[in-house]
């Protein structure tokens, strides 16, 4: 049977606010167990959650780079369950009235294919504190649990079920990513889990409409394991159905080492929240001048960025694409092209060999030790032949691993091309002297033997001959 898959995100962002949702402590990552704690966040009674307002600010800015409806008035609601790591036995988060509604974000698949993924809601609330298995402490009888994270401000971003493969899974979590990195409202560091995703997953018979049983994903810490993960949960569904079995609905592990999913605590799952109106909250009134405020001082956009480089820099949409795809990359592309307006020339180096580097270090950009400057001034020594494209690919990885200035690797390794006539000619001439019978052929007619020859001379030159000129004087010598 030929199944198409279903596939919703439910994305967490952790927020980059300096204090909590509903006190004043830190929400600084890394600070030492318990540190950034007061009665509000570790859920004492009789203390009274105060809103921050940047929380509600941030999430406002992320409904309106989705375009979603801004809910003029929204409130918080108890989701209640027991877990050791949550204080109150409640989370305040939203429910029936969220902050935002009926968005979109925009993905683009292999180049210039676009697909529209409806966004159903985004809402706010707090994180859990996290459990520290004793395992790792040397007592293994035993839990720790570290409230630094309680309160920790979170937008859940909630789409809607529009993808239908894996790869369009990990484009969405890209997208939202881009824009949140843009908005500067969230670090997305995946390990770190200042972004965390689930996975909604079901099947049906290709060409049906009503969907079917979906089971959820959890625990994948980063891009390549949410593909992994839905991929897996395609094959497992696809086995089970094709078997004649029925798909439980249920919420499901992502275990790194082993590559699959296990399944997790299905009948506490079934469990009811209990949702109702925090009545510790007033709720939160958004009037049009403060969104329209924010509205004014939102950032250029990942879409419109990239449209604005293809127009531009007149380089390819693929390129724009890859080069928005983070804004610390474009902004680098764009202190590059303001040193050296060779657009497509810088845009080949930085997608080319910049990527492949940072990828291979498991870098990124800002961590990269060629700048903006140095990567120019390279190219312009290209430009004015002072290097050859060839042996710039060796200075740039000199420069890559030395983060030395690329004229001082330059002088100091005796790169600088050749390009006065005489001292290529006198190597053509011991080429040609030493390959007669090739010489022979040639003038014979055999003239695919020119690509020889000029390989000889560089090879000579040890690469440092203008291939230009060795191309235009080895002619007039045959
Ligand atoms: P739940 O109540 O289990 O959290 P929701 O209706 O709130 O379910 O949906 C949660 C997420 O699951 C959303 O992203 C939604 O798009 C997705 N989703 C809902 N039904 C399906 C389905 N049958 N197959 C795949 N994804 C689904
Ligand atoms: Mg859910
Ligand atoms: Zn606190």
């Amino acid at each position: 049977m030929q199944y198409e898959a279903v596939i919703g995100l439910e994305v967490h962002a952790q927020l980059k606010t300096k204090s909590k949702i509903f006190c004043s402590c830190s929400t600084q990552f890394g600070s030492k167990p318990n540190r950034n704690t007061c009665p509000v966040c570790l859920g004492m009674p009789g203390v009274l959650p105060v809103l921050n307002r940047e929380v509600v600010t941030s999430a406002i800015k992320m409904g309106l780079a989705t375009n979603c409806a801004i809910a003029s008035f929204c409130r918080f609601a108890r989701k209640n369950y027991f877990y050791p790591d949550l204080p109150k036995g409640y989370q305040i988060s939203q429910y029936e009235l969220p902050l935002c509604e009926k968005g979109d974000l925009t993905i683009n698949l292999n180049g210039s294919k676009k697909k529209i993924i409806g966004i159903t809601r985004i809402h706010m609330e707090e994180d859990a504190g996290k459990l520290i298995h004793g395992e790792n402490l040397g007592v293994p009888d035993s839990s720790y649990v570290d409230f630094n994270r309680t309160g920790v401000p979170l937008i859940e971003i909630v789409s809607e079920p529009d993808m239908r493969t894996p790869e369009e899974a990990r484009e969405y979590l890209l997208k939202i990513k881009a824009v949140l990195e843009y908005l500067d409202i969230c670090d997305c560091n995946m390990e770190e889990g200042s972004l965390r995703c689930d996975a909604n997953v079901s099947l049906r018979p290709a060409g049906e409409e009503e969907l079917g049983t979906k089971t959820e994903l959890k625990n994948m810490n980063s891009f390549r394991n949410v593909q992994r993960a839905i991929e897996f949960e395609i094959k497992r569904q696809a086995s089970i159905l094709n078997d004649g079995e029925k798909i439980v609905q249920e919420s499901r592990l992502w275990d790194v080492g082993k590559n699959e999913s296990v399944p997790m605590r299905t009948k506490e799952e079934a469990h009811d929240y209990r949702y109702f109106p925090d009545p510790d909250l007033v709720p939160i009134v958004v009037n049009n001048e403060w969104v329209e405020n924010i509205r004014k001082d939102l950032p250029e956009l990942p879409d419109n960025k990239r449209k604005r480089f293809v127009e531009q820099y007149k380089i390819p949409e693929y390129d724009a694409g890859v080069l928005t795809s983070s804004l610390p990359l474009a902004d680098y592309y764009e202190k590059c092209v303001k040193l050296f307006p060779e657009f497509k020339t810088v845009s080949n180096w930085i997608m080319g060999d910049i990527l492949r580097m940072l990828k291979t270090d498991d870098k990124e950009i800002a961590d990269c030790p060629v700048t903006p400057k140095n990567l120019t001034d390279m190219l312009k020594m290209i430009e004015d032949k002072t290097i050859s494209g060839k042996i710039a690919k060796t200075v740039f990885e000199e420069m890559y691993v030395s983060g030395q200035l690329p004229m001082e690797i330059v002088k100091k390794k005796g790169l600088v091309q050749i390009s006065d006539e005489e001292s290529i000619l006198k190597i053509i001439q011991e080429v040609l002297d030493k390959n007669q019978a090739e010489v022979e052929a040639y003038r014979n007619g055999k003239i695919k033997l020119l690509g020889f020859f000029v390989g000889q001379v560089m090879k000579e030159s040890r690469g440092k001959a203008n291939p230009a000129t060795v191309n235009k004087m080895l002619k007039e010598k045959l």
